[in-house]
Order: C-alpha cells, then structure tokens, then sequence
C-alpha cells in the first residue's frame, strides 16, 4: 500500500511533530529529500539540512545537505545533458514545459500548502504564487517555438548575414526564499525553453518547493541531469567552485545586493554570463489628486503581500503633505483589519517573518525612525508567543535620514514621509543605490507620464501595487540588478546570438 510506504518513509526522514495535520504530515512524506543529480535521488553524506516551520519555529523535515563535491557532479550531469537537450527539438521542449504548467495546475494544493509551511505566506497568497509561477512554464512553452534570429544581405552588397540563437550552454541558478516556486520557474522555464541544462540551488530556508517541483519536472517528461538541485547550509563553499569551472556558462542570481556583488566579483574571473535581481527600495509616491481609496488599496498590496518580504515592496511611502494625515488614516484602518497567523488558519492575512532576525530588524529600525520623530500609528512590535511574528505597522512623519528609508525593510512595517513638490518627490523617489520598480498614483495622465520618465527603475506601478507578470520584462537598473526575467526579454538571458557571414559567389 503505497500510503503506508510513504509514511514508513516518512518517518526515517521527517521529525515528529505534533502540531502537524494529518494533511500536512502526508505532503511531508511526499517531498524528496534528496540531492536531485543525474536524475536520480541522492542522500548526501553531511548532516541534514533542518527546514522549519517559521509560524512554529519548528523543525518540519530533514533533507539532504549538499557538499562542494555534490554541486561539482550537479554540474558535470549538466554538462553530460546539455548537447542532447540542446538538440531536443523546440517543440518537444515546449511540451515537456506545457505538460508541467498543467500538472502544477492538478497538484496546486499540495504546492501552495507546502510554500505555506516552509515559509509562511497565508494560504490565499501561496496560492496565488502557484499560479504567478506556473505562468512562466506557460509562458516559456510558448516561447520555445518562437527564438528565432536574422537573415539579411551585408551593407556591402557581398554577403548574407545570417544570425542565430544558440543556448548559452548549462547554467547554475540561485534563488532566494521569499518566492520559492516563483524564483525557481521564472528561471528554469526560460533555460529550459532556449535548450539550457540547469544546476539549482534553492534558498537554505525554503528548499522544499523545489525538490517538490524537480519532481514535477521530471514527472513532465524532463530528461535526467537537464535540472539537477543541490540544496546545502554552506552557499558560498558550494557556489564558488562551480563558478570557477569553465564547463559553466551562465550564473542566474536572485537574493541580496551584497551577495549579487560578490557573485559578480566571482564570475568576472571567467567573463560569466549573469543575470542579478536584487534588492530594491520602491517608492510609493501619493499626489494631491490621487484616488486615495485606490492609493491606499494599492498601498496594502504593495506593502503587506508577502508579509512586506518582497523585492518589489513598497519601501517609502512619499506622500504630498496635503494628503498625508487622510492617507494614514486610510491605511491605517486597513492595517488594523489585518488578521495575523500561521498561514494555514482561515482568515489569516498576515504570517510570519522567515526568522528571528527578521523580527529584531522590524524593531531596530522602527527604534531609529522614531528616535528621529516618526510616529508609530499601530502596531510596532513583536507579538508574545511561538513563530517569527511581526505586528503590521503604520509610522509615520519618518524623517530623511532614517535607516528605514535607506534600507529594504523586508517586513510588515509601512512608513510615510512627505513632499511638498513634484521636483521634490522625484528626488526623494531616485535618492536610493536601487532601482528595481516605482509606484505613483495620480489622477492626472501628464504627471504619471513625467514620473515614469523621471524615476530611475526598471518597472513602474501606475496607479496599481502590482505589477509583476510572467509576460512583462522583471528586473532592475542601478544596484538592483542586470537582465530581465520573463517578457520576451527573459529568454534571450539563456541564448546567445551566432552571426555567420556567407559570401556571395
Ligand atoms: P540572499 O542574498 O541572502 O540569498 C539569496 C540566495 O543566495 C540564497 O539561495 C542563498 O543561499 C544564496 N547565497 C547566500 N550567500 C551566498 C554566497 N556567498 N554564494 C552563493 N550563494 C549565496 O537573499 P535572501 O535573503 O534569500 O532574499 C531576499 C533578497 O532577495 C532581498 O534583497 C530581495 O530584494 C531579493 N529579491 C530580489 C528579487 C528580484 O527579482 N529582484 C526577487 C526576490 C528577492
């Protein structure tokens, strides 16, 4: 009986814990806990790596821990597949990645509970995230049948120019924990699509999503060593020797500046292809004449999806003195409607942060801003109890110069400032290293269109909170990254042009 099978297995693997449900216990049981290489199933040799309920602070699951030498043999499988994947004809590519999106579609419960459990996200928004990264699957097998290059006499009059699109070649993708299928599809569904083999290593916090989903692929038809996964406590010792190895030819980073910057450092040695989305510090800029009922629904979305742990989260809100006390307030009334929790319990709106650090980081910087003469509107700290909780929070008159302006919050803590000015807001939008996406909300068109002229990012929210979409163009300018994901951009960051000249004879 295969149940039975499944929970035997389950109980040399995952920890006992009591305040799991029978339904949670069981998804559990399901999630490999291996290394993914070669297409096979692999137990590691170090200590496990503990995967915690962050709602709980509780251990979950026990899963294999990559060493140096196991992201080494992830490659060589990489290399070993990457010729024959590359010759796989689009449209069979395209219709292993068609046949995934539709079995994420049929296990979408089992995704979103275990994203729900792994990291936090209330229920309702994991899956949302489910079919946020399931449209890069479908997106991507679409694209697959559409690269294409150019064909064209030269200037001279003596030769065809011909050029293609050949995939770069196998490449090692790194992904953060705030979105752990969507970072992972937004980049393997665009390797994949061009004919590039893949390394995955997932976020330490939330590895499970995709072993989940590696599984998923393989069950879609995706041939062994195409997408090998090495999850392991030791990112940097594991990272940095694939870098090194000239067999790669291309890096893929999601996570932090300071790692993206490292990251770089390390690929310049080998001139590595690299995509970086980073950090980002998004404006929020409320005009006069905005529809502040939309400004401040916008508002919550921007802010608080995620539980605020979003690159794309609102991180200043820049709002014209005018309107900034009736703006408060309508926040705030939303903000205290807001229903803290473990993600799994009906109603809940809000879960926990991914860590204890992340908590005591809420808390020192909203101790600064107020040191400085913000005023806290509700909430402020952290509740009593288990789990990494963090009450929604409004501050208010936060002054220039505050850690809170200059820094990625990361969090459940909305914080208004304010400009007299358009002049003055633009300067205010732009004083930050980042440039990731701006958000303005104004009724008047001539002004939302000077300010996406004006400020600096790679994507603009005009009077919404929302703008990701796998058929948009994601990524940053400044120290928010380089490349796109997703669009008919994010294919072309796993493709390599090859110009041939033939001559006329
Ligand atoms: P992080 O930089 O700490 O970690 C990201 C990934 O890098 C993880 O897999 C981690 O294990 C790995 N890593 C850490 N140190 C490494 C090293 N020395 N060598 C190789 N890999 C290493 O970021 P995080 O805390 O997981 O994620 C939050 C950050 O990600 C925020 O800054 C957020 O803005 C950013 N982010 C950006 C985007 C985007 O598209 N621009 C999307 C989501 C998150």
């Amino acid at each position: 009986d295969t149940a039975a099978a499944a929970s035997a297995a389950s109980a040399a693997s995952a920890v006992p814990a009591p305040e799991l449900t029978e339904r949670e216990r069981e998804l559990l049981s399901r999630v490999p806990d291996g290394l993914y290489i070669g297409g096979r199933w692999e137990a590691g040799t170090r200590d496990p790596i503990e995967v915690s309920d962050p709602a709980t602070g509780r251990v979950i699951k026990r899963i294999a821990n990559a060493a140096p030498e196991d992201g080494i043999r992830a490659l060589d499988a990489a290399v070993e597949a990457a010729e024959a994947w590359a010759a796989t004809p689009p449209r069979t590519r395209a219709e292993i990645l068609r046949r995934a999106f539709d079995l994420l579609q049929e296990r979408r419960d089992d995704f979103a509970l275990l994203m729900t459990l792994e990291m936090g996200k209330p229920l309702a928004e994991a899956n949302g995230e489910v079919t946020y990264g399931g449209e890069f699957l479908r997106w991507f097998s679409e694209e697959a049948v559409r690269i294409s290059g150019r064909y064209g006499q030269n200037p001279e009059g003596t030769g065809t120019m011909v050029v293609s699109q050949r995939p770069v070649g196998p490449c090692f993708l790194i992904t953060p924990w705030n979105f752990p299928l969507a970072m992972a599809t937004r980049k393997i569904a665009p390797a994949l699509a061009a004919g590039c083999t893949v390394v995955v290593k997932p976020a330490e916090l939330t590895p499970l999503t995709t072993l989940f989903f590696a599984q998923l692929l393989t069950d879609a038809g995706v041939p062994a060593g195409v997408v090998n996964v090495v999850q392991t406590s030791t990112a940097g010792a594991l990272s940095e020797p694939i870098i090194a190895d000239p067999r790669l030819r291309k890096l893929s980073f999601t996570g932090s500046t300071p790692v993206g910057r490292r990251l770089l450092a390390q690929a310049g040695q080998n001139v590595l292809r690299t995509s970086m989305e980073l950090g980002g510090n998004a404006p929020f800029v409320v005009f006069e004449d905005a529809d502040l009922e939309k400004a401040a629904e916008g508002a919550m979305l921007a802010k608080f999806r995620n539980i605020g742990q979003a690159c794309t989260a609102a991180n200043r809100f820049i709002v014209h003195e005018s309107i900034a006390e009736e703006f408060a307030a309508r926040v705030t009334e939303r903000v205290q409607a807001l229903q803290v929790g473990r993600g799994t319990d009906d109603g809940v709106t809000i879960g926990p942060l991914i860590d204890e650090r992340a908590v005591a980081s809420m808390g020192e910087l909203i101790a600064d801003a107020s040191s400085r003469g913000a005023r806290v509107l509700t909430g402020g700290s952290a509740p009593e109890g288990d789990g990494y909780f963090f009450e929604p929070t409004v501050i208010t008159d936060v002054k220039p110069g505050s850690d809170i302006l200059n820094e990625e919050i990361f969090g459940p803590v909305l914080a208004i400032s304010t400009f007299a000015t358009e002049d003055e807001a633009v300067a205010t939008a732009n004083s930050t290293e980042y440039g990731l996406v701006g958000y303005v909300f104004t009724r008047d068109l001539a002004r939302g269109q000077r300010m996406i002229d004006r400020i600096d990012t790679g994507m603009m929210g005009l009077n919404t909170g929302l703008v990701s979409n796998a058929a948009a163009p994601f990524g940053g300018v400044k120290q928010s990254g380089l490349g796109r994901e997703g669009g008919l951009e994010g294919i072309h960051e796993y493709l390599s042009p090859k110009y041939t000249l033939i001559p006329a004879s």
